[in-house]
């Protein structure tokens, strides 16, 4: 079994909480999250509040609508695989660019959209592209409207 923390193999993984992300971890990384007793979990509120933090957040793809550049879907396995090109622990990352252990685990697991911010970051640091060119399409069907105002417009309008 694989530690979801630090990626090393042990066989004495155990489930637990971090930073709210139920997570497997090995010995080594316990100290980084709170066990979970799962004889002691309670049913009613625990699921509840298991099954909302578990619903993903939808892509935000609209967000980027119109840029030419598009996170990658499937950044975690890139990271991952570049990452142990270059040898490096989850831990020793994450040093590198300044960002937690858990944070990488949680990119490389695919539960965490990486921020541009950490994205460019990991890019330089591991010598990969985690973004990919889209072609921007129009997706007004009516085409270009002509008539609209640009900024140089208001600013005359303001002038008078
Ligand atoms: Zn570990």
């Amino acid at each position: 079994m694989q530690c979801e923390l630090c990626g090393n193999e042990s066989s004495k993984c155990r489930p637990a909480d971090v930073d709210g992300a139920r997570m497997m971890l090995c010995p080594d990384c316990m100290k980084h999250g709170r066990g979970i007793k799962e004889a002691t979990v309670t049913v009613t509120t625990n699921t509840q509040r298991s099954i909302l933090t578990r619903i993903r957040r939808p892509k935000e793809k609209d967000v980027y609508e119109g840029m030419d550049r598009e996170l990658v879907s499937n950044w975690g396995d890139l990271i991952r695989t570049a990452r142990k090109k270059k040898g490096l622990s989850r831990g020793q990352l994450g040093f590198n660019i300044g960002e937690r252990t858990i944070t990488i685990a949680k990119i490389e697991n695919g539960d965490l959209r990486p921020p541009d911010k950490i994205a460019e970051k990991l890019e330089k640091n591991l010598a990969i592209s985690l973004f990919e060119e889209v072609k921007k399409v129009s997706t007004s069907s009516g085409g270009s409207h002509p008539n609209s105002l640009t900024l140089g417009d208001f600013i005359k309008t303001e002038d008078k």
